[in-house]
Order: C-alpha cells, then sequence, then structure tokens
C-alpha cells in the first residue's frame, strides 16, 4: 500500500466534481480525502528532515497527513517513511525548546510546526487583506462590521480580554466565525503602527475562508503544542474541545 504525492499527478476529482479539489491520501490512515483538508509535510533527501508545508509551496517530495495527532503518529510509525523511501527524521522546531523524547515528543514537534506553519500563513493572509483594503481593524469598526454583515470572520488577540467582551465580537466568537492569534502587540504590528490591535475583521470572504481553514487545520494541536501528547492518548475531539474552552477561559483575557 505505496502511497506517495505523486498521486498528486493522477488526482481525482472530489465527491461533487469540483474542479482543482484533488484528493491526497493520508499518509497515517491511509483514507483519501481533499487535498485542502491534509496538511502537506516535505521531506529534505540529503538530511532526512520532514517539514511541514501548508502553504503547498515547498519544493521537494511531499506526504499529507490528516490534521490529527493520531495520523501524525501513525504517519512517523512508518507511513512517512514509506512514502519518502527513507528515514525520516524531525527539524527541530524554529525558537522552540527541543521536543521531548519518543514518538509522543515527535507527534509534538509535528503539531507545533503545524501551529507555527498555520500563524504565519494566517500572518500572510491578514497583510495581504490589510494591502487591499479588506480589514476591518479596532473593536468598534469591527462591531460595525459584524452589525451590517460586511464582517466574514473575526480575529481576537489572546491577551484582547475587553474587545472579547463586546456583544457582537462575543457572538462572533460564541458563533465560531472568530480565531484567536498572536496577542495585541503583535496583531498592532501586522496592521502597521496602528499601536496595539486586540480585534481585526476579515471582510474578503475567500480570504476568511483561508483564515478558517487554516485555523482549523491546526486547532487539534494548538492546546498540545509544546507539550508531548500523550502517545495514542488523547483523540482530536477532546483536544477540539479544549481548544473551544479556551474562548472563554484563560486565553482570551
Ligand atoms: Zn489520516
Amino acid at each position: 500500500m505505496t502511497t506517495n504525492d505523486e498521486s498528486a499527478r493522477t488526482a481525482r476529482r472530489g465527491p461533487t466534481g469540483t474542479p482543482g479539489r484533488s484528493e491526497r491520501t493520508c499518509a497515517g490512515c491511509g483514507k483519501r480525502a481533499a487535498a485542502d483538508e491534509l496538511v502537506r509535510v516535505v521531506h529534505d533527501p540529503s538530511s532526512g528532515e520532514v517539514a511541514v508545508d501548508l502553504a503547498s509551496s515547498g519544493f521537494g517530495r511531499g506526504a499529507h497527513l490528516h490534521p490529527s495527532p493520531d495520523c501524525v503518529a501513525k504517519a512517523l510509525k512508518g507511513g512517512l517513511a514509506r512514502v519518502f523511501k527513507s528515514k525520516v527524521a524531525l527539524r527541530p522546531a524554529a525558537g522552540g525548546a527541543a521536543p521531548a523524547e519518543g514518538r509522543g515528543g515527535d507527534v509534538a514537534a509535528i503539531g507545533a510546526q503545524i501551529v507555527q506553519a498555520a500563524d504565519r500563513r494566517i500572518e500572510g493572509l491578514l497583510t495581504g487583506a490589510r494591502r487591499a483594503g479588506q480589514l476591518a481593524v479596532g473593536s468598534d469598526v469591527v462591531a460595525e462590521a459584524l452589525k451590517d454583515g460586511r464582517a466574514q470572520l473575526v480575529v481576537v488577540a489572546r491577551d484582547a480580554a475587553a474587545a472579547a467582551k463586546v456583544p457582537a465580537i462575543e457572538q462572533a466568537i460564541a458563533s465560531g466565525n472568530a480565531v484567536a492569534l498572536g496577542n495585541k502587540q503583535r496583531l498592532g504590528s501586522l496592521m502597521r503602527g496602528q499601536g496595539e490591535v486586540a480585534v481585526i475583521a476579515v471582510l474578503h470572504a475567500g480570504v476568511a475562508a483561508a483564515v478558517g481553514q487554516t485555523y482549523r487545520m491546526s486547532g487539534p494541536f494548538r492546546s498540545v503544542a509544546g507539550n508531548a501528547a500523550p502517545p495514542g492518548g488523547a483523540g482530536t475531539e477532546s483536544q477540539d474541545v479544549r481548544s473551544e474552552e479556551a474562548w472563554s477561559s484563560s486565553e482570551v483575557r
């Protein structure tokens, strides 16, 4: 059951026949899924290192994984080695602490890479939207944009306690139409010289969809990033709940 990225060349269309929605095989569970629901990892044959490539822009041979700790764990047990026909090693997380020893540490290391890559991609999408005039910036402007239906998705700084309690924004969070990213200082620097920024609304539907999708992909790893995931332990479901709980608890304060 060798599956690999070369299946890209024979990519099938999705069940609905939607053009461009090609499928790939998860190197963990072996099931097929739409390519944009899977995380791509690339392999450097000289070092044997695999690295997460969320933007699917990286060179080299790639494999695909469901964004779930279970599938990452299975892929590390052999799926990736089969795809790449080589041993795989993990690239040390940039600026991160050394991952814990063993398989759980490896899953956490890939998870941390996915979270980092997702944050970078979301920041890039927001920067592009800012340049295109497709953002509302600041609590009042965002609340207005939510009320008149222009806001497609809300981005809230993790330390934005007050903004998260503005009724319109609170409602966006409660309905899952929001993502948590960075802190007020970081969002401020993305918005260039507006000081601290607590909340941003994306007005462009396509950008909002891309931000939301990127965030969801990293979601299962956000509550475990930096920690060793219990080997074969807690599944995606409980971790999703935990990352959702973050909204109503300590993370948005
Ligand atoms: Zn899978």
